[in-house]
């Protein structure tokens, strides 16, 4: 059916504003997300390794022109550790996590962090990377080393957006090149846009949405542009509306789950910055994948990408009970112990594009 799905329909949906009719929105996504993936939540516990960047993304609260705050980098054994109490916790999987750097030390790092937490954990932790924009000797290496899925959003997909939210320094292109080499290298790739951010409209976020049909993509992690005060976009995001935000971060994830019915789809922490229970809704309207904290409390609060960032000082057992009740009050079960891979990328590796 995705097939006649075209960028006025998507738009139509993303403009939709009686109440009655984004729910029926939500209600469609969520019948397809439990046919296509399970009536199931996958968890990656988020391991945040370092508040290092050598970027400078306007938006982003650790970007390296923000002096207000202590930089750390987890030790290698800490970043292990938590990768063995996820693996203890029967969590699937983890997400290393960090601002970008290429230095041979961070590199080595997190080579040997990956290596050893698959030989600790038997290979049956499955292992993700979020590390932004490196070679694709440094990328080869980490997925030899044992990690399997990489995250890299795009931000926004539409170029001229792109280049109003990053400095000079940043290459749309090189973006784009290095989503392509993930993809050669044989991780299962997943992307991602900023939503609400000042200047964007709603054509924006249709392209992204066709953006992400169209680069075959397996995974989608989308949230809410959050106001950092120590930023650069801050001085022209005073209009925005959190509420808002959420009510189109929500839709974004039904129209995803709607055109790209078998890829995952996060409900990112982003969504829970804004309401208690934004995670819930994310799921209820497509997505299938959270990520609950496994950083340690004395370091979360020096990872602040945007402001209002929850649970800065609640432990990884807390956060895994409080969540594991918030899944099954909307009476989905966790998939604990299992990888929870994308079904796209199967697919995508048969030959079979399910979602095209
Ligand atoms: N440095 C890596 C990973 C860490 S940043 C990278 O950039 O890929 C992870 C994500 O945080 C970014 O992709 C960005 O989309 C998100 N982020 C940064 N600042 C944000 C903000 N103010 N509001 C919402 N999300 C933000
Ligand atoms: Fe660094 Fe990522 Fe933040 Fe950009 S978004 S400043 S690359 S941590």
């Amino acid at each position: 059916m995705n097939q006649h799905i075209d960028a006025e329909q998507i738009k139509q949906w993303l403009s939709l504003k009686d109440p009655v009719e984004i729910q029926k929105l939500y209600d469609t996504a969520y019948t397809i997300k439990v046919s296509e993936v399970g009536k199931k939540v996958y968890f990656r516990g988020l391991i945040e390794a370092s508040n290092i960047c050598k970027k400078n993304c306007y938006y982003c609260g650790i970007r390296s022109g923000n002096p207000h705050f202590t930089r750390f980098e987890m030790e290698m054994d800490e970043i292990v550790q938590a990768g063995i109490w996820a693996h203890e916790n029967h969590y699937g999987s983890v997400v290393i996590q960090a601002g970008e750097r290429t230095d041979q030390a961070f590199i080595d790092k997190i080579t040997k962090s990956v290596q050893i937490i698959r030989e600790k954990t038997d290979g049956k932790l499955g292992i993700t990377l979020s590390l932004g924009e490196q070679s694709e000797e440094i990328y080869r290496t980490w997925f030899e080393a044992g990690a399997h899925r990489y995250l890299l959003r795009i931000e926004a997909s539409d170029p001229t957006l792109y280049y109003k939210l990053h400095p000079a320094d940043h290459s749309y292109i090189e973006r784009l090149n290095c989503l392509s080499v993930l993809r050669k290298v044989g991780y299962q790739v997943g992307t991602g846009v900023m939503i609400g951010l000042p200047g964007q409209t709603i054509d924006n976020l249709v392209h992204d949405v066709l953006f992400f049909k169209e680069h075959d993509i397996d995974m989608i992690g989308m949230g809410p542009y959050q106001v950092h005060e120590q930023t650069p976009l801050a001085a022209e995001a005073h209009h925005i509306v959190p509420e808002e935000n959420l009510t189109l971060s929500l839709k974004m994830i039904a129209v995803c789950r709607i055109v790209l019915p078998s890829v995952n789809i996060a409900a990112t922490t982003a969504l829970q910055a804004i309401r208690p229970d934004g995670r819930e809704l994310g799921i209820l309207a497509g997505a299938n994948i959270i990520m609950p904290n496994l950083t340690d409390i004395k370091y979360r609060k020096f990872y602040q990408l945007y402001k209002d960032k929850p649970c800065m000082d609640e432990n990884a057992d807390h956060c895994r009970f409080c969540l594991e009740n918030r899944i099954r009050s909307i009476g989905e079960e966790i998939g604990y112990g299992e990888w929870g891979d994308s079904k796209h990328f199967y697919a995508r590796q048969e030959g079979a594009t399910t979602d095209k």
